[in-house]
Formats: structure tokens, C-alpha cells, sequence
């Protein structure tokens, strides 16, 4: 069941402060406060979604819709698109397995610079 005292719920609801980069009505975007590489943004869905299974699962196609193509405004809006900048790696980590942290389906956008190979040994 979704817990509605994550922190990414409490960002949404305005209770924990964020560095925002973009919002609409299907998603908001802010800067990961443990940053990866140069840039590293998160994009969450607005509705309560755990992972992205439960979203696929329960969310409607406009949802689904605005949450993918705000990845790509999203990194527009940072120039790390392949349109106006280098390019960068999108991931979401669900559930157990997946290490996942924050039990609100978020994407990150990791840029900036080469951000190397995709999975290391640690
Ligand atoms: P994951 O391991 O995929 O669940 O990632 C959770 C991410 O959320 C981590 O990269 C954290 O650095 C990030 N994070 C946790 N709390 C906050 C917060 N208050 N604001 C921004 N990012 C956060």
C-alpha cells in the first residue's frame, strides 16, 4: 500500500522544501539533494504510485503520457538532451531488488557530463 508519509509525499504536498526544475499537471521535477554526477534530476509522477509497476498498473494514459514526455522537457529544460546537450541516462530503480529507496515512483535524469557504464559492482 502506498505510504502517504514518504518523502516524495511530503515534497508534493509542500511540507518538505525541493529545489524544483519543472512542473505540470502530471508531474514534478526537482534536483536530487545526493547528486550523482553534475546534474541529477528526479521526476515523480503526481499521483500516489509506489513503482512504476503500480503505475502502469492504475494509472491513466494521460498520466502515463505526461510522465514520459516530461523526461524529455525535462532534460531540455537542463541542456542535457540529445537535442540541446550531450544526453544522459534515465533510471528507475523498483522495488527490492531494484534498490529502491523513496516508495514513490521516481525517475532519475543523470547528466551533465559522461555519466560511465551502466551498472557497477558495489
Ligand atoms: P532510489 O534509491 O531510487 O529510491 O532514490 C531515492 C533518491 O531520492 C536518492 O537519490 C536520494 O538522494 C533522493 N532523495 C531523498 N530525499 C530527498 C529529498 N528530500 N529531496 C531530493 N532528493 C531526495
Amino acid at each position: 500500500m502506498y505510504d502517504d508519509n514518504n518523502i516524495f509525499a511530503k515534497i508534493l504536498r509542500g511540507e518538505v522544501p525541493c529545489n524544483k526544475i519543472y512542473e505540470d499537471n502530471y508531474v514534478l521535477s526537482f534536483e536530487d539533494v545526493n547528486p550523482q554526477k553534475k546534474i541529477h534530476a528526479l521526476v515523480i509522477p503526481k499521483g500516489k504510485y509506489i513503482d512504476l509497476d503500480d503505475f502502469n498498473e492504475k494509472a491513466s494514459d494521460e498520466e502515463i503520457i505526461g510522465l514520459f514526455k516530461a523526461f524529455s522537457l525535462v532534460a531540455k529544460k537542463l541542456k542535457i538532451s540529445s537535442k540541446n546537450g550531450k544526453g544522459y541516462r534515465a533510471i528507475a530503480n523498483i522495488s527490492k531488488n531494484g534498490g529502491q529507496e523513496v516508495p514513490h515512483l521516481h525517475f532519475h535524469l543523470i547528466g551533465g557530463e559522461n555519466v560511465g557504464k551502466m551498472l557497477q559492482n558495489d
